[in-house]
């Protein structure tokens, strides 16, 4: 299994870590929401409670995002300076623009993340939970999109995919030790 310090770049940048994306350090969190941007279970509702109650009123004047879009807000209390919201697809059968729009929801994150000058970000394993993306499927373009994102840009440092159980953790690490071999 490569590390990340071991990867031909952009790999080198890009970081799998299992652990809790709140408590996160870096410039930016992405944050796998709903399209109310109001608030749900999982990962966002990890978010909201630690952020506290301002992220949700800022929320609340964004007026929703639609599937496959991202918008950012600060992140009060949490240890990182913004929130990126991105709303991933709910899976049906792999064949109803699921793909497209969780490629889009990585872009659109990654694109924020270098206008707002974020140059280290979080990512969860959006669209992996409750909206249930088959996980190598879902690991495959998360991963394929953000490297090809860094090998057009250099103004982001390092991405974090922060992976909440050993599962999700483990074939994020297959599906990127695949994809370092295959250039
Ligand atoms: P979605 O609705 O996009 O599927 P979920 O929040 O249900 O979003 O799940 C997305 C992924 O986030 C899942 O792999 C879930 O285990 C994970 N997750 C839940 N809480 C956290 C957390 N605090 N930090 C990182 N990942 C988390």
């Amino acid at each position: 299994m490569t590390d990340a310090v071991g990867c031909p770049p952009p790999w080198d940048r890009i970081e799998l870590i299992e652990g809790d994306i709140t408590q996160f350090g870096g410039d930016a969190i992405v944050n796998a929401a709903n399209s109310s941007l109001l608030g749900g279970g999982g990962v966002d509702g990890a978010i909201h409670r630690a952020a506290g109650p301002r992220l949700v009123a800022e929320c609340r004047t964004l007026g929703g995002c639609p599937c496959g879009e991202a918008r950012i807000t600060a992140a009060y209390d949490l240890p990182s300076k913004y929130v990126i919201h991105t709303v991933g697809p709910v899976y049906r059968d792999g064949h109803s623009g699921e793909p497209e729009s969780l490629d889009a929801c990585h872009t659109r994150s990654l694109e924020l993340a270098v206008e707002n000058d974020i140059r280290t970000l979080a990512i969860p394993a959006i669209s992996c939970g409750v909206y249930g993306y088959p996980l190598a499927e879902a690991a495959r373009i998360a991963l394929g999109t953000t490297a090809d994102f860094l090998r057009r840009c250099n103004e982001i440092d390092r991405v974090v995919f922060v992976l909440f159980d050993v599962r999700t953790h483990a074939t994020f690490e297959a599906v990127r030790d695949e994809l370092v071999q295959t250039g």
